[in-house]
């Protein structure tokens, strides 16, 4: 049967039997242990009901609809304009992530803390799938890394409906579900079930900190060159400083932030429906560069402190170096890329992180304005100025303003996601890796008399 055709109940009936099954489970262990048994089925039928109430929706809504973006009550809806329901979800998701970044601090009683609470009432239920996995029971980070993979999945379907006539859009929302459903999940667990170092191959320095620094090098160094663990911290090595820059310059910095990236893959999926509210004011972009670079300078300092005090025997630096990297893991690395970068999807968009904190995104950045291929070329006598592609820049781009002096698009701070691009109704904009002569150049001014 065409989705199309699907009773309007069904969805929403759906949702809320995944939603009181997702509620129930917790109450179940909580006041009759036991009762809901396999665990396995039980969770599984939770998500699945979840998957299928959310499928049905974006099939229902998509294939009524002409693909490609839909500009109707976009500005006055509850979710999309920061109204009610997008408070809702930034509470619950700036919640999720001080439950799993702060639960082991919070107490719930005089021996009792928040993680203590959560592992018997709700990670159990994701243990079977852990032991699974990874062979060991499910903690605070098995349950995150599911349901952040789960949610890729789950609406990069939703990309795929609304954008169908788009080949780049299909391909690079393929791209990045792929990508975290192997990379930034099976992988690094599967590698734990085989007594290997858990690694995550699609994350380097500087957006993983920890794959530069001595307390991760010197014992892989120890082990020799038979030690996994230093083969794996030296793929990272190459990724950060060989294949990223060379990358960069032939795609620019799209082949990473918006094929590869975990990050960019719970925007470019989850965040989609939230991309219209990053700010284009002159003061954000101020902000942004200020900030990324900031944050850039932060991690190498942090990185070259670790190893001047690792390498000194910590006489050089004392405590600083320390003090240093907890700062940054816990104000940068928690509470800015978590805390703040997802929680506050429905309020701020998709890519607060990326555009104003990721020092990963800052050295692709660098490489992309000055020595890429990459450009957005503009056919300006095309251009109707209606906005589009502005209104929908995940990265707060005024496109437009190019559009309409035929300019070259080459700002650092591009994903590439194209989405300017797909939603233009013109076809004034491509995004193009051409050769770096006349990139920068701007189109000679037409003056009227
Ligand atoms: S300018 Fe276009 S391709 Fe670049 S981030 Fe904005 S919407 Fe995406
Ligand atoms: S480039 Fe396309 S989407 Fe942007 S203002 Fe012009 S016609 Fe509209």
């Amino acid at each position: 049967m065409h989705p199309g055709r699907l009773p309007a109940w069904l969805a929403p009936l759906l949702l809320i039997c995944g939603g009181l099954l997702g509620i129930a489970l917790p109450l179940s262990s909580l006041f009759w242990p036991g009762s809901l048994s396999p665990p396995a089925l039980w969770l599984s039928l939770c998500l699945d009901l979840l998957a299928a109430g959310a499928l049905i929706h974006f099939a229902r809504r998509s294939l009524q609809r002409e693909a490609g973006i839909d500009n109707d009550n976009i500005v006055r809806s509850a979710i999309s304009a920061r109204g009610a329901v997008a408070w809702l979800c930034a509470l619950a998701l700036t919640g999720l992530y001080t439950i799993i970044y702060f639960g082991r601090q919070l107490p719930l009683g005089p021996s009792k803390t928040l993680h203590d609470w959560m592992a018997a009432h709700v990670y159990l239920w994701f243990s079977p799938l852990s032991q699974a996995l990874r062979a060991a029971p499910a903690d605070e980070w098995f349950f995150y890394s599911t349901l952040y993979t789960f949610a890729v999945l789950v609406f990069a379907a939703r990309m795929l409906l609304k954008y169908r006539h788009n080949r780049y859009q299909i391909l690079r929302t393929i791209s990045v579900g792929a990508f975290q459903l192997g990379f930034g999940y099976m992988i690094p667990y599967l590698l734990i079930r085989f007594q290997q170092p858990e690694h995550f191959f699609s994350y380097f320095w500087p957006l993983k900190a920890e794959y530069l620094a001595p307390d991760h090098w010197l014992p892989a160094l120890s082990q020799g060159a038979q030690s996994p663990a230093l083969w794996f911290l030296g793929f990272g090595a190459m990724m950060s400083f060989v294949a990223t820059p060379l990358l960069t310059m032939r795609f620019g910095k799209r082949w990473y932030c918006s094929w590869v990236c975990g990050c960019g893959g719970l925007a470019e999926t989850m965040g989609d429906p939230f991309r219209q509210l990053s700010s284009k004011s002159l003061s954000a972009w101020r902000l942004e560069r200020w900030l990324i670079h900031s944050i850039l300078a932060a991690i190498v300092i942090s990185t070259a402190a670790l190893w001047i005090n690792s390498v000194s025997g910590g006489k050089l630096l004392g405590q600083f170096s320390g003090v240093l990297a907890n700062a940054y893991g816990f104000y940068i690395g928690k509470i800015f890329a978590g805390v703040i970068g997802v929680g506050f999807y429905p309020l701020l968009g998709s890519r607060v992180w990326c555009r104003f904190g990721c020092p990963m995104a800052a050295i692709l950045g660098f490489f992309q304005r000055f020595l890429s291929r990459f450009r957005i070329t503009t056919n300006g006598g095309q251009c109707i100025s209606c906005g589009n592609c502005s209104t929908y820049c995940e990265m707060g781009i005024d496109v437009r303003w190019y559009a309409q002096r035929g300019q070259n698009i080459v700002r650092s701070s591009c994903v590439g996601c194209g989405v300017c691009a797909a939603v233009c109704p013109r076809g004034v904009l491509r995004l193009e890796n051409a050769a770096m002569a006349g990139r920068l150049a701007t189109p000679p001014m037409v003056e009227l008399r």
